[in-house]
């Protein structure tokens, strides 16, 4: 056997190491600092298993993706696994048809939960149990206050609850009156299920928290098999720890609910238990993210059905054409945050794009067309030109004839009689080049009786074909054509915003969020024209038309030789714009010609970006305001920019520290300080921000340079998180030398083995039993000795350290 002190040794060597390794690669958001800090301490035996537990109470929508992408992408990465639950503990509202959805949903985004697919539903006899281990250990009584009483006897939050004059029943009498609430001898709302919390809890949620409730409803799986059904907040955590989950994870409103959750754990579990962590829900603007509004929205007819494309729920997502993968990589783009935000619509736009450009094969289309007749072309010729089907920048290749004619159509837009200055288009007399064909000159106008537009006879220049310069000619523009006489008719649809305000879950007062659904969020156009190569697409094929956007074909209304086609996306990428700012001042962007891919409706709905005010009374999003804040302030923009790029910081974050000089300035002063730019990001955005609530961040007692020696402290391990909290807490009330409150409060890590060592032989010796278990092979006991080895540190082990020490003195 080796000697202590070498032992020693070694593992320092290893440790400084191992700490270097981490720290260089650290740059994760706080479940994942979570997940790995339960990694070092062994807490799971190294397990990491998590759930995406939905209602099936309706159709998922893209803030589900975000937690699917979330739950599924923890268990790939660190090879655990997630299990897909149905939590579907409340029989009203509840059906298989959304079942269905939500594990195509799931599937369809490219996770997979095995067999792990599970339903609360399937645990009732075993949260039933649970129930009466409550009572009969006195922490649960049946009460028989109706649910009025129930809500007054609460308190307020400003005022403590009353005790329930039945709180005090004897364990008999609860156990009598829970058993025959089972067994259906009362009527729904006569009886209750409360645990025994605190009618004083500053946390409204844990006054006497509700565990079960009756309810004589059939349920779409257990049938008439109950009549009394669990609350969420007792059924949620004790199906985790059925399930042997190891991190409970869900959104920021479940906060409270933590305190019932560990209530739970503490008189029902044993360590390890799974613990909940809340992340920011996703809101995006312009769309509604609650599955009862989404529901309205479908049964009040205002959409048609749930996979209508305008709706933001993955099967209309999905039907308007978008990708699993666009879907994914915006996911890891907004990252995951404590802190509550809006995302702008523009970046999901600008993620679908992304994937398409390499994806979706450019062809032709005319949206809305103008007859062209080309004069000096013969009538009855037709000549086959070359098309590629992908751009210069797209390493793929293929290409396809497009048949040229005497008679063609073009987009009406492209042609403009009276032009403002900086129209490249065809106008009367002007030339332009049609793409891969001739340089064409409108020689004149016909109208109908009118005054409409209706046709164009042009002239073609045959030495200019498939893109030649012609000499002494300069053609700025090019458009897109197709030809008359082998054009294919189809549908197509053009998808707006389904709602006329940023956001749409605030509503003034007096109103319902119907009141702010679009008019003109769909328009349908009966007479485009696609090229001849078009018509044997297959459902669900997206191209680009070039110059207009990105089309599917709709899978459900397509019929053989009548497409139909859904825009998913139009070309013009307003993200793009955030980070060029930069290199462009604002007021260019303004005069600039509208890209030639704006169509006419986009001109006169005017997007926000190029209109901002234009629709009054629209109220703008938090991300449009910081967006006009950079407008303003330049430097910010360049913050911007190279947040996300330099610094590699998720959107949504780089967004709100550069929505505020005096913030992005707190930040680098952080920064300068601590070069962790996603660890300080973290601690601002997720800390700082969370507990400066409304007030200034010049206000606090300290600066970003104080915070930046707080967060290095952490990263260099000298303080473990916990007491990097006591720290914060003491900066935030007088300030000071995060250091100094350090030494002063003896919260450094205790990182030499000679001391930690004579604990943990202590905690082994204690017992001895447990320390034979490990050794005959359950080693899923470390997690249990690490656990009381730190209790002994009071805490201040460093946690890796301490976790090889353990295991060498196990072995
Ligand atoms: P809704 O209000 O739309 O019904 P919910 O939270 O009630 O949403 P559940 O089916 O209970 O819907 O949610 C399943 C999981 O998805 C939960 O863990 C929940 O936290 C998460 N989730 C729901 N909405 C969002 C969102 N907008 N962003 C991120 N996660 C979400
Ligand atoms: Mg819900």
């Amino acid at each position: 056997m080796v000697t202590q002190e070498k032992a020693t040794e070694k593992i320092t060597e290893k440790n400084v190491e191992k700490n270097e390794a981490t720290t260089a690669t650290e740059s994760v958001d706080f479940i994942r600092t979570v997940v790995n800090e339960d990694m070092r301490t062994g807490r799971y035996d190294g397990k990491v298993i998590t759930r995406f537990p939905p209602e099936p109470n309706g159709y998922p929508h893209i803030g589900h993706a975000k937690s699917i992408s979330l739950n599924f992408g923890l268990a790939l990465e660190y090879g655990g696994r997630c299990h897909l639950r149905m939590d579907d503990t409340n029989p009203t509202t509840e059906d298989e048809e959304y079942v269905r959805a939500l594990q195509d949903a799931v599937h369809w985004l490219g996770f997979d939960w095995g067999k792990h697919l599970y339903y609360a539903s399937d645990y009732f006899p075993q949260l039933y149990a649970f129930a009466e281990q409550l009572i009969l250990d006195g922490k649960a009584y049946v009460d028989s206050l109706n649910e009025e009483e129930i809500r007054e006897y609460r308190g307020t939050v400003t005022e403590p609850g009353r005790e329930s004059p039945y709180r005090n029943r004897s364990v008999e009498e609860n156990l009598d009156l829970f058993r025959r609430m089972r067994a259906g001898e009362f009527a729904d709302g006569a009886h209750v299920l409360r645990g025994k919390g605190d009618m004083a809890s500053p946390n409204m949620k844990m006054r006497d928290p509700l565990f079960y409730r009756i309810r004589h409803a059939h349920h779409y799986r257990t049938g008439d098999e109950w009549c009394i059904y669990p609350m969420y907040d007792f059924a949620h955590p004790l199906s985790d720890a059925i399930e042997g989950v190891t991190h409970s994870i869900c959104t920021l409103e479940f906060e409270n609910n933590r305190e019932i959750y560990n209530w739970l754990a503490d008189n029902l579990l044993e360590e390890p238990r799974p613990h909940q962590y809340e992340f920011a829900r996703l809101n995006l603007d312009y769309t509604i993210m609650s599955k009862r509004k989404l529901l309205q929205l479908v049964q009040e007819n205002h959409v048609n059905g749930w996979d209508d494309p305008r709706l933001s729920t993955i099967a209309g997502l999905r039907r308007r054409g978008v990708t699993p993968e666009a879907i994914r990589a915006f996911c890891d783009k907004i990252g995951v945050s404590k802190a509550n935000s809006r995302v702008d619509i523009a970046l999901l736009d600008h993620c679908i794009r992304d994937d398409l450009n390499t994806k979706a094969p450019r062809v032709m289309a005319v949206l809305r067309p103008l007859k062209v007749v080309i004069t000096n072309y013969p009538a009855g010729q037709t000549e086959a030109l070359e098309a590629s089907f992908w751009p210069r920048d797209v390493p793929k290749e293929g290409s396809r004839p497009v048949p040229f004619a005497r008679e063609l159509y073009i987009e009406q837009d492209d042609f403009m009689e009276n032009p403002p200055k900086g129209f490249h288009r065809l106008v009367p007399g002007g030339e332009v080049r049609l793409r891969y064909a001739y340089i064409i000159t409108c020689d004149d106008v016909i109208k109908d009786a009118a005054g409409n537009v209706v046709e164009l006879r042009c002239s073609y220049a045959p030495e200019s074909r498939g893109g030649a310069a012609v000499d002494g000619r300069k053609v700025k523009g090019t458009i897109h054509w197709v030809s008359a006489a082998h054009a294919v008719p189809v549908e197509v649809r053009l998808y707006d915003r389904l709602f006329t305000t940023s956001n749409p879950e605030e509503v003034e007062e007096g109103k319902r969020f119907q009141d702010y659904i679009s008019t003109h969020s769909l328009e349908v156009l009966s007479h485009s024209l696609v090229e001849p190569s078009v018509a044997s697409a297959n459902l669900g094929d997206r191209l680009q038309f070039e110059r207009q956007g990105y089309f599917v074909v709709d899978s459900v209304d397509s019929k053989p030789g009548a497409l139909v086609f859904n825009r998913i996306v139009e070309l013009r990428d307003s993200w793009a714009k955030v980070a060029q700012v930069e290199n462009e001042p604002a007021v260019a962007s303004s005069v600039r010609e509208p890209k030639a891919s704006a169509s006419k409706t986009t001109v006169q709905k005017s997007p926000p970006e190029a209109a901002p005010d234009s629709n009054t009374g629209n109220r703008k999003s938090r991300t449009e305001l910081r967006d006009e804040v950079r407008a303003q302030q330049p430097e910010l923009a360049a913050r911007l920019t190279r947040y996300t790029t330099e610094l590699g910081l998720p959107f949504e974050d780089a967004d709100v520290l550069t929505g505020d000089l005096d913030l992005a300035r707190f930040f680098e002063d952080a920064l300068a300080v601590h070069a962790n730019a996603k660890s300080v990001a973290n601690w601002v955005l997720n800390e700082v921000l969370r507990e400066a609530k409304e007030n200034a961040i010049t206000s606090l007692r300290f600066g970003g340079a104080q915070l930046g020696q707080l967060v290095a402290l952490i990263d260099d391990r000298t303080i473990s998180s916990t007491a990097a909290k006591e720290v914060f807490a003491e900066l935030m009330a007088q300030g000071g030398d995060p250091q100094a409150i350090v030494v002063a409060r003896g919260l450094q890590q205790v990182s030499d083995a000679a001391q930690l060592l004579p604990l943990i032989d202590s905690v082994i010796a204690a017992n001895a039993e447990k320390a034979a278990q490990y050794r005959a092979g359950k080693t899923g006991l470390l997690g249990f000795f690490v656990g009381q080895a730190m209790r002994q540190a009071g805490g201040k082990a460093n946690p890796q350290l301490l976790q090889t020490l353990v295991q060498q003195q196990l072995a």
